[in-house]
């Protein structure tokens, strides 16, 4: 067997190890003679793994209990609608920061609920920018402010968080354990599980439990996070394979060192590639450098010509999924926590090779 080096925006690269466990698991879980895909989600195996999850999040994030977490189905994108439905409560109105494609996702789809006030917005520069903040056009009655703190296609991350009086709701879909953050910070953060956190079809919801209770009388059930904290997120049946890979991969970050072990990696993964890039005519990356995601790194080729036949000799090397999204044009390598140096070390050898016989 070998496997390749998967730099893909998501679903993304699982660690090995957790891979390994999970195919032993796979028939017999822990000698009860079934998988776990096969249990119950009542019974006492599956809500002991859900609340090792939950456990071993809380601990990695450090979570305080003035927050519920909640591991919903639906994705981010569903999220876009939970929000306000949740939160827009009787003042109507959020305030919303636009740096890039998934920010607008979510300004669209809150506008379908309430009044959407974008303070800020950076498509002037092509998503390339954060905006400043002293330039934000705040609202004085937002019922919060939404943003986006790595946005997974332009490659621009928050390095910085912004301080209002509305409560922070933030999409930490391709940013979230790739470093720490301070939770209190924030009112209420959420996440799609196929980056950083396991397999597609979980969803992550980090939410102050002062903000719980106030959703809209048309709010569905299933979107109510109020509904899920009172149920433990089984007020149906969750995504419970996708829960136990999640826990898998939480131990596995535990045993790593914790997320401030995982950031001095990441951040090494990054600089690397970054310093590859800028030390290079043939290929550059378009994003300010004090805004540059350690997550998601788009670049391009000086001659665009060229693409085809970088993504497919990449391949051929074993380097997978390094087409950038059709918005950006070019590559785009996205480093999440089970990308290994090795990975960026093999992808940097490979393009200085490619450029040494193209350029
Ligand atoms: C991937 C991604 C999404 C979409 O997530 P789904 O789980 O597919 O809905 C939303 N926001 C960001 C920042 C993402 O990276």
């Amino acid at each position: 067997m070998s496997r390749c080096y998967n730099f893909c925006a998501g679903p993304a690269a699982l660690p090995e190890s957790v891979l390994e466990t999970a195919r032993d698991d796979m028939l017999d879980w822990h000698g009860r003679g079934l998988s776990l895909m096969e249990m119950s989600h009542r019974s006492p195996e599956v809500v002991g793994v859900a609340q090792h999850a939950e456990q071993t999040l809380r601990q990695l994030l450090g979570i305080s209990e003035d927050y519920a977490v909640l591991f919903l189905q639906g994705g981010a994108s569903t999220q876009f609608a939970a929000v306000p439905l949740n939160l827009l409560g009787e003042r109507g109105r959020a305030d919303y920061v636009n740096t890039g494609q998934w920010s607008k996702k979510a300004i669209a789809e809150g506008r379908r609920f309430g009044e959407v006030n974008v303070v800020a917005s950076s498509e002037d520069t092509n998503f390339s920018t954060i905006p400043e903040f002293g330039s934000w056009q705040l609202s004085s009655d937002a019922a919060y402010l939404h943003y986006t703190p790595n946005e997974t296609i332009g490659g621009v991350e928050f390095f910085w968080t912004p301080e209002v009086a509305a409560p922070l709701v933030v999409d930490m879909s391709s940013t979230i354990l790739s470093r720490p953050i301070n939770v209190d910070d924030y009112g209420v953060i959420y996440a799609g599980a196929q980056k950083n956190i396991g397999p597609a079809g979980l969803t992550l919801v980090i939410a102050r439990r002062d903000l719980l209770g106030q959703a809209s009388a048309a709010c569905p059930t299933m979107l109510d996070w109020k509904v899920a904290a009172d149920n433990d997120s089984m007020y149906n049946t969750p995504p419970t394979f996708a829960l136990y890979l999640a826990a898998l991969v939480f131990d596995w970050l535990v045993e790593l060192g914790g997320l401030q072990a995982m950031a001095e990696i990441n951040r090494r993964k990054a600089a690397r590639l970054y310093a590859a890039i800028d030390g290079s005519s043939f290929y550059a990356n378009p994003v300010e450098p004090a805004s540059r995601s350690l997550m998601n790194v788009p670049f391009t080729l000086a001659d665009p010509e060229l693409d085809k036949l970088f993504l497919q000799e990449s391949e051929k090397a074993g380097l997978l999924n390094l087409k950038g999204h059709r918005s950006v044009g070019g590559m785009r390598a996205s480093l999440y926590n089970a990308v290994g140096e090795e990975a960026v070390d093999a992808l940097i050898a490979f393009m200085r090779d490619f450029e040494q016989r193209r350029a």
